[in-house]
């Protein structure tokens, strides 16, 4: 039977929205200059989990970040011992070859650290300040003033981070004083979103009036639950041309800080917001804290917003593939991608573009390898104990017997070194 197609209907449409133009901020660490906004791509970013005071344990792990692809690391700078020792971190990161971009996370002291340590203010590249952490009533006033004064002298970017769990209690008590007089209130929950994003205009207003540029300011508001993240950030974004750092506060452990995370974002995403991206995941006991990094790059690039690592498309296995081998095949070449990724990104330019296909049997390995750059298609229960492997969607050779991973991972190599060398 034919099928009659509309082709006078739209199209239909294809991937996100064009991403909202935004100031665009450059965050620099001499010659090397990640650019937050404008029509750069949008920024992974993390932060680490060490004891700040201990520079070198700070450093071996902003290093690990930054090799799994962290464009920016934050980091805590809470006590005199972690402010004096930010130029030792910074110092080491520089010896290492690392030039990833510091950010200083900063709570209740910051005017008092960024004021009496000048090297610790240097050596950071950007300040991220919560309005709701820099004191009440004038004390506050005179505090986040202060910082802004060392962000101008030094020619500093800032982040203004509200977080709801520590939202200025004086702005929040204030407007809900005003929304009780109302004849009809907003709900509880309308007045904690709208007070996040005016906290954080009000900031970024307070902080221009101080003479910080517009181009230096970047805007938070985090929130632990994925509609009021939601509805905040499409509110901020509606109102205000700085650019946005996304990310779901305390997302949680496991799949489910991931799947919160990932549901969040990527609606924003997909709106055309955000301009960089935070994964704020809780590591399980003796996990990477690279992990944030890397669920951060797969957003983005499952997205096709950007391209960090190649990606394996695995199907997830049924009745007709019973064995382990093509699950632990499928982990095996993940891995294996993502360990040469430090390696092949400056030695093969666009390999992060490129598909691999690992499939458990005849009904969709040959066609989804034959999509792929390069794929298997290994045997099902009963199947013929061969696996055909396809390159630029032309089969080439078959693989048998116990040495089918190496052998796979060794046309993966070779297939890059001919085609993005
Ligand atoms: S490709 Fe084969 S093994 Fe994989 S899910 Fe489909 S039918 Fe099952």
């Amino acid at each position: 039977m034919s099928q009659n197609f509309n082709f006078q209907a739209p199209a239909m449409s294809v991937g996100p929205a064009k991403r909202k133009l935004t100031q665009a901020v450059p965050v620099r660490w001499q010659d090397h200059t990640v650019v937050v906004g404008g029509d750069a791509p949008v920024v992974v970013q993390s932060m680490t989990n060490t004891d700040t005071a201990d520079a070198i344990a700070t450093a071996i792990q902003i290093k690990s970040l930054a090799q799994a692809g962290s464009e920016l690391v934050r980091i805590t700078v809470n006590t005199p011992d972690a402010a004096k020792e930010v130029i030792h971190i910074r110092n080491q990161l520089d010896k290492m070859g690392v030039n990833v971009p510091l950010v200083g996370d900063f709570h209740y002291n910051g005017h008092r650290l960024l004021t009496q340590y000048p090297d610790c203010a240097q050596a950071l590249s950007k300040y991220r300040i919560n309005p709701g952490n820099v004191g009440a009533g004038q004390r506050g006033i005179d505090n986040f003033a202060q910082m802004i004064e060392v962000a101008c002298q030094y020619d500093k970017p800032i982040r203004i981070g509200v977080n709801w769990g520590s939202l200025d209690q004086g702005l929040m008590a204030q407007m809900m004083d005003e929304n009780a007089q109302q004849s009809t209130p907003w709900p509880a929950q309308a007045v904690m979103r709208e007070a996040l994003v005016l906290s954080a205009l009000n900031s970024a207003a307070r902080a221009q009036e101080l003479g910080l540029p517009d181009h230096r300011i970047v805007l938070s508001c985090k929130v632990s639950q994925v509609q009021d993240l939601i509805a905040v950030y499409q509110s901020l974004s509606s109102r205000c041309d700085y650019p946005l750092h996304l990310g779901l506060t305390e997302a949680g452990m496991g799949s489910k800080g991931v799947v919160a995370s990932t549901a969040a974002l990527s609606v924003l995403l997909q709106q055309g917001i955000g301009d960089t991206i935070r994964i704020s995941l809780t590591p399980e006991p003796g996990g990477a804290r690279t992990k944030e990094v890397q669920v951060a790059q797969e957003i983005l690039q499952t997205m096709g917003l950007r391209a960090f690592t190649p990606m394996v498309v695995a199907c997830p296995g049924c009745g007709r593939t019973s064995s382990t081998f093509f699950q632990e095949l499928a982990q095996e070449v993940e891995s294996y991608l993502r360990e040469q990724m430090p390696i092949w990104r400056s030695q093969y330019p666009g390999v992060e573009n490129m598909q691999v296909a690992v499939m458990g049997c005849v009904v969709n390995g040959p066609g989804e390898s034959k999509h792929a750059d390069i794929g298997i298609s290994l045997p099902g229960t009963g199947e013929v104990p061969s696996a055909p492997v396809y390159i630029d969607g032309e089969r080439t050779v078959t693989l048998k017997g116990e040495t089918i991973a190496q052998e796979f991972k060794q046309i993966v190599h070779d297939y890059v070194h001919q085609r993005y060398a």
